[in-house]
């Protein structure tokens, strides 16, 4: 069989247009396609950690960042159920190299992202992907509507779903099922004008959300981020109302103050974040999934730009030696599956048992006092945070015993 292309990858987001940055350096012909045309708003917290800046300094795309408008960040903030709030360096003690991550709207991250991908690989925006095409249970090609309303079609020897949360390649296979348990909602706000903002993210974890968070990320020309995340499953049980919790959040004791003069930019949108605390089917006959369609969003921190990131990287090699052959099964695709779980599997295990630990108020409580009270903590959560420290200590029942008995 002739295909029009070696791959069709479906979505622009960070997922898609790293796939396609890195297969393009594989000679690859590649069909890049969005619904939207860019660039677009994508609901978010904008921020950027410092595991999504090794993949842009490996693609060429730190300065594009640099030079866009975003803010540099170096710290986060954390406040524990009790109230007590640290901060905390992004780079560890007893080191010269300097971590760091950015708060940049996606409207401008992603639009950096596509129109690097534009350089290198055909593109089609406005092109909303409606169908697959199918045969003897073998995905060849997709069919969708183009910008000028034109339904038409192409095929491809593997096509990539990086569609993200609602994925119409996930769908279409019959693939897509909601979780309560492993399906996180979130609601994200601009505000201009909220009161002492710093060169840090703000994580609070706020009693009645847990296991989920409230935060708060500063922007540039005076914006910021402002959104609070919490599990449906317990959503549905507690019946909260998300957009009532973010106001009632601005309005707490706690945060009044600060939000007093503050002007909400919009809307307060809500969206969906698909957790990798489950492993769901990520390829197929003729097909692969990446970053939100795959599931792949970190259970603690709620990352998950750059775990689309990676899939995107762990897929174009996969495609390059998978589109040298003549065979595009999903005994053949298995390997993404393989590479994907062996780099990406034991970092969500631990981020899901991190995450279970996070809704005991108790335990947040201890760790935050405790870091407040002692450098010595806050350098470890630093070390962790960085990588230089396991985070499968704060998974230990060791480690809450030995910050409990601490000397005071
Ligand atoms: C409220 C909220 C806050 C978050 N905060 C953060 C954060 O601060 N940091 C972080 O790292 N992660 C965060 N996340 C998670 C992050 O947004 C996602 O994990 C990330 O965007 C996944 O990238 P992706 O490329 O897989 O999908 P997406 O970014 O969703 O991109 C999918 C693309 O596919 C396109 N598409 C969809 N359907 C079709 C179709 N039928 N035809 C053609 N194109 C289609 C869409 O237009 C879109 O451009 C947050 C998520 C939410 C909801």
């Amino acid at each position: 069989m002739r295909y029009d292309y070696d791959v069709i990858i479906v979505g622009g987001g960070p997922a898609g247009t790293t796939c396609a940055l890195y297969a393009a350096r594989y000679d690859l012909n590649i069909l890049l396609v969005d619904k939207k045309t860019f660039p677009r708003d994508k609901i978010c917290g904008d921020a950027i950690s410092g595991k999504s800046l090794v993949y842009l300094r490996e693609l060429g795309l730190l300065p594009r960042l640099e030079r866009a408008p975003q803010i540099r960040v170096d710290s986060v903030i954390f406040s524990a159920p009790n109230g007590t709030q640290i901060r905390v360096p992004f780079t560890p003690p007893n080191t010269n190299r300097k971590s760091y991550g950015y708060v940049c709207r996606r409207e401008v991250f992603d639009h950096i992202l596509f129109q690097a991908a534009k350089e290198k690989v055909e593109t089609r925006e406005g092109f909303a992907v409606d169908d697959l095409l199918v045969e003897n249970g073998r995905v060849y090609g997709i069919a969708g509507v183009d910008a000028r309303g034109q339904r038409q079609q192409f095929t491809a020897k593997v096509v990539v779903g990086a569609d993200g949360y609602s994925s119409i390649v996930r769908r279409k296979l019959g693939l897509y099922e909601i979780d309560s348990r492993h399906w996180v909602i979130a609601t994200r706000a601009y505000y201009r004008g909220v009161k002492n903002l710093t060169d840090a993210i703000e994580i609070h974890f706020v009693k009645d959300i847990l296991p989920g968070y409230f935060w708060i990320f500063p922007l540039d020309n005076g914006l910021a981020n402002v959104g609070l995340g919490m599990l449906h499953s317990k959503l549905k049980k507690r019946k909260i109302n998300l957009r009532k919790a973010h106001i009632a959040a601005t309005e707490s004791p706690y945060f009044r103050e600060r939000f007093q003069d503050a002007e909400l930019i919009g809307d307060i949108h809500g969206w969906n974040l698909p957790m990798g605390s489950k492993r769901r089917t990520v390829h197929g006959d003729g097909f692969i999934l990446l970053g939100d369609a795959a599931g792949l969003v970190d259970p603690f921190s709620g990352e998950g730009i750059s775990n689309a990131m990676s899939s995107g990287k762990i897929a174009a090699g996969v495609l390059a030696e998978v589109c040298r052959g003549e065979e595009f099964s999903a005994a053949r695709l298995q390997t993404y599956a393989d590479r994907l779980w062996a780099e990406l599997g034991p970092e969500l295990k631990t981020s899901y048992r991190l995450q279970l630990v996070g809704r005991f108020q108790p335990l947040l409580n201890l760790v935050v006092d405790r870091a407040a009270a002692y450098q010595e903590v806050r350098d470890w959560i630093s070390a962790m945070m960085a990588g230089v420290a396991s985070r499968d200590e704060l998974t230990s029942i060791r480690t809450y015993f030995r910050l409990l008995f601490q000397p005071g």
